[in-house]
């Protein structure tokens, strides 16, 4: 199917954007990648009449230092993040989630802002913003704003995001001392998205205690999720008397509203969740203790 006819706009700038965005109202919708919004304007399961093209605004590429985070650009496409070695020294859990999304063809053109902007429930960027405590920039007419990932996701694919607002970039911080980053996800083909997953962080003390602990899960709600409970029960005991197993069972413990679709019902679903949690628990752990 094609989508239905829509005024196009290549703004220059993101002044240029913003503006747009103010004058054009509800009726507007910015695009990056078009990864996921051609197909929904293609089968016509949205609609809009003016779509302003991103990808000319040069204030939303780039990565930039900032000390204590890194900042990605929104429009830095996803098989740009996973060529980057500095993104990979800084914020490993984003580089080893990269080649879980899609295809390459897709990762060619998808970017970080429209992963994460779309929030879908099973997205591996959303779940990686939410369990490293990113902050996402947005700009408007109105000014600049930055948003905790834990404020950011709220419902299916749903956000803080106002309508005129573009997200400019997400600035996720860095990790120290002995840390470990793991993703684990279970999808049924190589390239869909997850029926369940689970991203791990973790901080070791010297004595081999949880110094700082955080579980993302993703496919597992209609947003991607915190296991808080999980990463409370953990602080400051010691890794080695820890079940990887027990950690992954108190991780899904909490969820309410896991979906049941066709890929499988939530039970299923649940199972497979706390599966993955132990998996990257038991990895994130590994690299922390050999760090
Ligand atoms: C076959 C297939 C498999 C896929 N598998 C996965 C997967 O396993 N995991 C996964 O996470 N994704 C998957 N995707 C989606 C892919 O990652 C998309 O690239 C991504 O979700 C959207 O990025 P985009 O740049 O293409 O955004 P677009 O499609 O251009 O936009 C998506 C949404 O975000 C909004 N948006 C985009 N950029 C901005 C911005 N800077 N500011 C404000 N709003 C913005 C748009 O208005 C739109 O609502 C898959 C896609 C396909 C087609």
């Amino acid at each position: 199917m094609k989508p239905a006819a829509f005024d196009y706009h290549r703004p220059d700038s993101l002044e240029e954007a913003v503006t747009l965005l103010a004058e054009l109202g509800d009726d507007a919708k910015v695009i990056a990648g078009g990864q996921s919004l051609m197909p929904m304007l293609a089968m016509r399961l949205a609609a809009v009449d003016h779509l302003v093209d991103l990808r000319r605004v040069g204030e939303l590429q780039g990565v930039v230092d900032r000390g204590d985070a890194l900042w990605i650009g929104a429009g830095t496409t996803q098989a740009a993040i996973q060529r980057s070695a500095d993104i990979d020294a800084a914020v490993p859990l984003l580089t080893r989630s990269t080649p879980l999304i899609g295809h390459f063809q897709i990762r060619n053109r998808g970017t970080l802002g429209g992963s994460v902007a779309h929030a879908d429930a099973a997205g591996e960027y959303p779940a990686v913003a939410l369990t490293l405590d990113a902050e996402i920039e947005a700009s408007s007419v109105r000014g600049r704003r930055a948003i905790p990932a834990g404020d950011f996701f709220s419902g299916w694919w749903t956000t803080a995001l106002e309508p005129d607002e573009v997200l400019t970039g997400v600035a996720f911080p860095r990790w120290h001392g002995r840390s470990g980053f793991a993703i684990e996800e279970f999808a049924r083909r190589h390239g869909d998205y997850a029926i369940a997953g689970a991203t791990v962080a973790v901080e070791l003390d010297d004595d081999d205690r949880v110094r700082r602990c955080s579980i993302g899960l993703f496919g597992l709600a209609p947003q991607v999720e915190r296991a808080a409970a999980a990463e409370a029960a953990l602080v400051g005991t010691v890794a080695g008397d820890v079940r990887a197993d027990e950690v992954g069972e108190t991780a899904v413990s909490g969820l309410d509203s896991v979906p049941s679709d066709l890929h499988g019902p939530a039970e299923y679903r649940t199972r497979v969740g706390a599966a993955m949690v132990a998996r990257a628990w038991e990895k994130a752990l590994q690299e922390a203790r050999n760090g």
